[in-house]
């Protein structure tokens, strides 16, 4: 039981530290969360969080977490008023939004790079979510800042996140099979509704089999989308469960792109089944996107509770969307006077893949890639980097060191110099951030090339959207 005036306290000290912190974008920083926490200990956070009528639906996965919340946001603030935290996807600053903001239903972003780091199964039991979205899970983020953590136990710790509810709705991933194995597994305890592809007009070249999460053989699949997701089975029995909502074709043009999705869900809040037809015209805002939209497009239809609004508040949602819900940093593809530069963050293997991906459907002469490489003790990023940088094949490459050390990122570059021997090597400093900026955004803007593409490891804020800035302005 929790003591009522020191929840009192907590809440009142919580709230004034509200209006003394520096909000920071999106999710009002995580200060007040914190003295909230501090003074009412975690066993006050469950009855904050039971302030919020509908319940809460958290959003994890390694990729596309920051931009599905986004997506998710701006379809279900057409329904209903809401509390929401993303990019600072830590406990203290979903407690912030319980704290400083009003609304029935919460949709807050969480990341879990590990056990280690994140308390997924704590944090399940505290806020008692009703929903869990995941949008995909890779290899590629189990080596971080040169501590290394087995696969089994970061998969294990987003499995966690879910395992121990007992109401509600996970929304997940059928065409990644980590992700669908997690729905699978929890079927007989809540409603699962699955996204996926289902037209074959999306196609992965070069993308690899993943061992099988249920018993560790390899998969074998008969399409990939992108990376290891896709249509797969196994010897065991395990397969892609089909998905309630899907994409069914897809027509890209340079300027718009048109998405046809069908779906077919249960939705919590009315507790029935719904079903919908969209046609959606979206900006061409590359492949990892399309799973971001089914993902917030399902979780939306899932937890709405105004079930007879979903085609029209999607329709006006994507079909009015442009390219700003697109997080500070990432990936996009600029035009500066008839030179398109596709710059942005690609700290991990799947992430640069779908930058390459991205930038592909620009190209149509000889191009460069800059590479911004990670750090020490980073050599399985820089090998899936490799990978890619190879598969897209460049005419030229330069290579600059995208974190601290300058020699890790040379001696990645005579790697990269066996393939291609006329790579230069510029040794920019990681703590002269502005001299850095300053140079990257010339060399791309003085390229010999038509097209360029910058990408790899650096900070999304300081360094990405400032060079992007720049490039912009100019
Ligand atoms: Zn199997």
């Amino acid at each position: 039981m929790v003591n009522f005036f020191k929840f009192n306290m907590a809440k009142l000290s919580g709230k004034v530290a509200c209006q003394l912190a520096k909000h920071g974008p999106g999710s009002g920083g995580t200060y007040p969360g914190h003295v909230f926490t501090k003074i009412g200990g975690q066993e006050s956070i469950p009855k904050l969080a039971s302030d919020l009528k509908l319940g809460s639906v958290l959003i994890t996965g390694t990729n596309g977490k920051t931009t599905t919340t986004t997506l998710l946001i701006k379809l279900m603030s057409k329904d209903i008023q809401i509390r929401k935290s993303y990019e600072n996807n830590i406990l203290n600053s979903i407690v912030t939004a319980l704290l400083n903001q009003k609304g029935d239903l919460g949709i807050f972003e969480y990341g879990i790079r590990d056990m280690t780091y994140g308390i997924p199964d704590t944090v399940q039991k505290l806020i008692n979510p009703v929903g869990v979205v995941y949008t995909t899970i890779s290899q590629e983020h189990t080596q971080v800042a040169g501590v290394k953590n087995p696969f089994e136990s970061y998969y294990k710790a987003k499995k966690l996140l879910s395992e121990g509810m007992e109401r509600g709705a996970i929304v997940t991933n059928s065409d990644d099979p980590r992700t669908a194995l997690i729905g699978l597994d929890k079927s007989k305890d809540v409603d699962i509704n699955y996204y996926g592809i289902e037209t074959d007009v999306i196609e992965d070249i070069g993308a690899e089999t993943i061992e099988c999460p249920k018993c560790g053989k390899e998969l074998n699949y008969s399409h990939f989308f992108l990376n290891h997701r896709g249509i797969y089975s196994c010897e065991c029995g395990f397969k892609r469960p089909e998905p309630n909502v899907k994409l069914v074709n897809a027509e890209f043009n340079s300027d718009s792109w048109i998405l046809d999705i069908e779906g077919d869900l249960y939705n919590y809040f009315a507790k029935k089944n719904v079903k919908f037809n969209l046609k959606l015209n979206v900006p061409p805002f590359g492949f990892h996107n399309i799973y971001n939209t089914l993902a917030s497009i399902t979780a939306y239809a899932t937890f709405t509770p105004k079930v007879e609004n979903i085609e029209s508040t999607v329709k006006d949602v994507f079909n009015n969307l442009d390219m700003s819900f697109i997080p500070p940093g990432r990936f996009e593809v600029v035009d500066i006077g008839g030179k398109f530069v596709g710059l942005g963050q690609g700290d991990n293997g799947d992430a640069l893949k779908i930058n390459a991906m991205f930038m592909k459907q620009f190209i149509d002469a000889p191009f460069e890639f800059i590479y911004t490489t990670p750090d020490e003790k980073e050599e399985e990023i820089f090998e899936d980097h490799y990978k890619v940088i190879k598969s897209m094949n460049p005419d030229h490459v330069i290579v600059v060191p995208g974190r601290k050390s300058i020699e890790k990122a040379e001696e990645y570059c005579n790697i990269i110099k066996q393939d291609f021997p006329d790579a230069d090597f510029y040794p920019l400093s990681y703590d002269e951030m502005d001299v850095r900026i300053e140079r990257l955004n010339e060399m791309a803007r003085n390229s010999d090339y038509k097209y360029v593409i910058m990408t790899g490891c650096g900070e999304e804020q300081a360094m990405w959207e400032e060079i992007k800035k720049k490039m912009i302005n100019r």
